[in-house]
């Protein structure tokens, strides 16, 4: 839906009615596809739009990518079961790599929120790479493999990881 202040001045969607959100549904991909042409079009105008916009509206910008933050982890935790592996408790859950390398793999990815967003985009590497635990059994863990201090992690801690 085409919000009143919307940067993008792409007017196709008054010649074409959507009746109903099922249509749509259906008719997704050509939408796509003509928004994809619009912004290749005019690609500079569209860009420089929306940098303007988005220095004009500073407190919605941040509201919205709070939230788009606070959806991509929600979805996310609901997509790897929603609760601790170790106790299933539901609150306070935290997202685990399972055989470690969180921190470098958030690094090749960017950070935490575009890290997030690559696993919600393939969901069955994410159910094999990662777990939830809750705060108490994800501090355990990295207590346990020495993840909080990889310097000191030996062999013999390597057959431990769980
Ligand atoms: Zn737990």
């Amino acid at each position: 839906m085409k919000s009143k202040n919307s940067p993008f001045k792409c007017d196709f969607w008054k010649d074409y009615d959507v009746p109903n959100k099922d249509w749509y549904e259906a008719n997704k991909e050509y939408y796509k596809r003509r928004a994809l042409a619009y912004y290749y079009a005019n690609k500079k105008d569209v860009i420089k739009r929306v940098v303007e916009y988005n220095r004009q509206n500073k407190e919605k910008k941040r509201e919205w990518s709070n939230r788009d933050r606070a959806r991509v982890r929600r979805e996310l935790v609901a997509l790897l079961g929603g609760q601790c592996f170790d106790c299933k408790t539901t609150i306070r859950l935290e997202i685990d790599h399972i055989l470690g390398g969180g921190c470098a793999d958030r690094l090749a990815r960017g950070n935490n929120h575009d890290m997030y967003r690559y696993y919600l985009k393939h969901p069955e590497e994410a159910k094999a790479k990662l777990q939830l635990l809750c705060k108490k059994h994800n501090l355990d863990k990295e207590f346990r493999n020495h993840e909080r201090y990889p310097a000191k992690q030996s062999a013999e801690s390597q057959n431990h990881l769980s």
